[in-house]
């Protein structure tokens, strides 16, 4: 777990998303997957977006790289980055940036991975394409990128095609091609969660460690709040297309303030759990997150909530700020 003093240091924001909104329209309906989200990026943080699936957490990511087809998607609000709205950019402009300064490395790297070619073919493309080297050149970055990721073997590997290498490897492969033009911001949408615990925990070390040669900010993208805690200074809570929690991620852990993120915390299985504590239960949060096309009044935690108030079925809690690194979107906090 870094610290919020790590946070300071780096202080710039390098991505600043302010009120998007992200919808799907189809004949019935529009549906908001991002409703009103506000991030920020520092420099050289790595800040952890956190949620259960259909939170929005990807949406998120894919809104900023533009890579959702609009339409049938429709991106509003502004996404700062560098100091040029993205929003405002070309088509070319963007595909320029992605790749480049942004990237993003998902889930499954088999489906990101074009399987009729050689991780040569993929990996040098992207190094000609964004900086303009030879093939031979980009060949020889390739290679050193693909050593940077402790991939065994990597002359011979380069040679091969996605199939023939582990899931681990082909995620190695995918961070290869995702640092490979050096990005200053890192999407890194659930990196692991198809991999196995201790390949997971390699893959982990493996971001950090790029990360701090790097300089890259990332966003990690995640359901598991134990990667958090291993990875990022700060963390976003989402639900239902909003954020309920924002927070260094130190505060988060030790006095969650929305009643969702205790309910996420309180469903992680602890380790050597002190004597007194043995009995402790691990809780659910009671049913699902709600159908966006569905979508309960007020408070969209509601439903789900145990300190629920009369007022929270009725409207929606606006977020407080707690102080410049603390808000929570919660009427408990307005009773306060
Ligand atoms: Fe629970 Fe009400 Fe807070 Fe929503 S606003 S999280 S229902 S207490």
């Amino acid at each position: 777990m870094t610290s919020i003093d790590d946070d300071r240091k780096c202080m710039k924001p390098l991505l600043t998303i302010n009120n998007l909104v992200t919808s799907f329209h189809s004949q019935e309906q529009t549906v908001r997957a991002v409703d009103g989200l506000d991030v920020s990026v520092r420099q050289g943080e790595t800040l952890g977006l956190v949620g259960e699936s259909g939170c929005g957490k990807s949406v998120t990511a894919l809104s900023v790289l533009r890579l959702l087809r609009c339409p049938p998607a429709e991106i509003r609000g502004s996404i700062v980055f560098n100091g040029r709205n993205l929003l405002d950019l070309s088509r070319e402009e963007m595909r320029r940036l992605r790749g480049d300064a942004l990237s993003m490395v998902f889930q499954e790297p088999m489906t990101s991975l074009n399987p009729v070619l050689t991780i040569d073919d993929q990996l040098t493309e992207g190094i000609r394409l964004h900086r303009g080297a030879s093939r031979a050149k980009a060949r020889e970055m390739a290679l050193e990128f693909l050593d940077m990721v402790r991939i065994p073997d990597a002359r011979n590997r380069i040679r091969e095609y996605p199939h023939a290498l582990s899931g681990g490897m082909r995620q190695r492969v995918m961070i290869a091609m995702a640092l490979s033009c050096h990005p200053e911001l890192l999407f890194a949408d659930e990196p692991t969660t198809a991999l196995d615990v201790t390949i997971q925990a390699q893959i982990l070390e493996l971001l950090a460690q790029l990360k701090d040669e790097l300089g890259t900010s990332v966003v990690m993208i995640t359901h598991d709040l134990g990667v958090i805690a291993e990875m990022a200074s700060r963390v976003v809570v989402m639900y239902a297309g909003r954020v309920v929690e924002e927070a260094p991620v130190r505060d988060l852990f030790k006095d969650p303030r929305h009643p969702y993120t205790r309910g996420l915390l309180g469903s992680i299985p602890v380790l050597g759990r002190r004597k007194s504590q043995k009995d402790r239960k691990l809780q659910e949060i009671p049913g699902i997150v709600p159908d966006l096309k569905n979508l309960p009044s007020g408070c969209r935690f509601h439903p789900r909530c145990p300190q629920k108030m009369d007022v929270c079925e009725r409207q929606d809690p606006a977020m407080i700020r707690l102080g410049e690194f603390r808000a929570v979107t919660c009427w408990l906090e307005a009773e306060v």
